[in-house]
């Protein structure tokens, strides 16, 4: 009998005599073997492009900030004293287990740290020094967030 490719249309070929199994002996088709018994249909795996599985591009762009923040952050803190640099670290450890890395994502960390702990100078203090060590960093849409977030009353 003659199977005919699913596929391009060729007759198929029996493997061996009685295998049942016919292939496709168009090497551009994709259709490799035919099981006659079961009806089964066997396809060359289709190669499909790699669908990398990049994050969103603002979480690319938010790692580098997290780390210009928390940097900025550490630096502020160290100029203002050891004894608040340990203090704001310690309690951001406790407190939330995070780091000074977090608090772009999480302003509200530093937030409540430097209001229970500190006066509202400490706080004024240390969002001046973070802008001003960014710089025009200061100015990107999630960095000005953050500063307005530390220095919400709410
Ligand atoms: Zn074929």
């Amino acid at each position: 009998m003659i199977t005919i490719c699913p596929d391009c249309k060729r007759p198929l070929i029996e493997f061996d005599a009685g295998s049942e199994n016919y292939h496709c002996s168009n090497p551009n088709c994709s259709f490799q073997y035919l099981e006659l018994m079961t009806g089964k249909q066997h396809r060359k795996a289709v190669q499909t492009e790699e669908i990398e599985n990049n994050p969103p591009v603002s979480n690319l762009d938010k790692k580098p900030k997290r780390i210009l923040v928390g940097l900025a952050i550490e630096s502020t803190l160290l100029n203002m004293g050891h004894s608040i640099f340990d203090k704001v670290t310690a309690k951001l450890k406790y407190d939330y287990d995070a780091t000074v890395f977090d608090c772009l994502d999480n302003p509200q960390y530093l937030k409540k740290i430097l209001e229970t702990n500190f006066d509202s100078d400490v706080r004024s203090v240390l969002i001046k020094s973070v802008k001003t060590l960014l710089g025009e960093f200061a100015y990107y849409d999630s960095i000005s967030e953050f500063l307005d977030k530390i220095n919400g009353r709410n």
